[in-house]
């Protein structure tokens, strides 16, 4: 599902071909214990469920995109809620005519590469859900 080589403080992680990113990063940072830090990486899927939060109304929209796109970036967070590791994961996607997708990741199918950085922090980053916003927030 994944591989990783840690240098230093960081990981190379590598998700497998025709692998969820979502359920791979989950069994990473689980495996690993990691309860705050940070994700970067690039790769390719060929398919992707985007969500669009609308604050007016506290509704999430979610997309499914069955295509090939270049994750052009990835970028999130790990924080543990209610005692589970909680992944914050966005995605810029590029379509094969060069126009790009974008959005809060749900999940994704690595069809490729799939390529990332991931930074611990030596600290537990809580999250709690705030009712009135619709939102997960760091409790410090
Ligand atoms: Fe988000």
């Amino acid at each position: 599902m994944w591989s990783a080589r840690k240098v230093d403080d960081e990981y190379i992680v590598s998700i497998e071909d025709k692998t969820s990113i979502v359920d791979a990063l989950t069994d990473f940072v689980t495996k690993k214990e990691i309860t705050a830090g940070e994700i970067s990486g690039l790769g390719a899927v060929n398919k992707a469920i985007l969500r669009y939060f609308d604050p007016a109304t506290k509704q999430y929209v979610d997309k499914t995109f069955s295509e090939q796109m270049e994750i052009s970036n990835l970028v999130g967070n790990i924080s543990v809620s209610e005692g589970e590791p909680l992944l914050h994961l966005h995605i810029t996607l590029g379509r094969s005519d060069y126009s790009a997708i974008a959005g809060h990741l749900m999940d994704a199918n690595v069809r490729g590469a799939c390529e990332l950085f991931v930074r611990p922090l030596n600290t537990v980053a809580k999250k709690i859900f705030k009712p009135e916003i619709g939102l997960k927030f760091y409790d410090f």
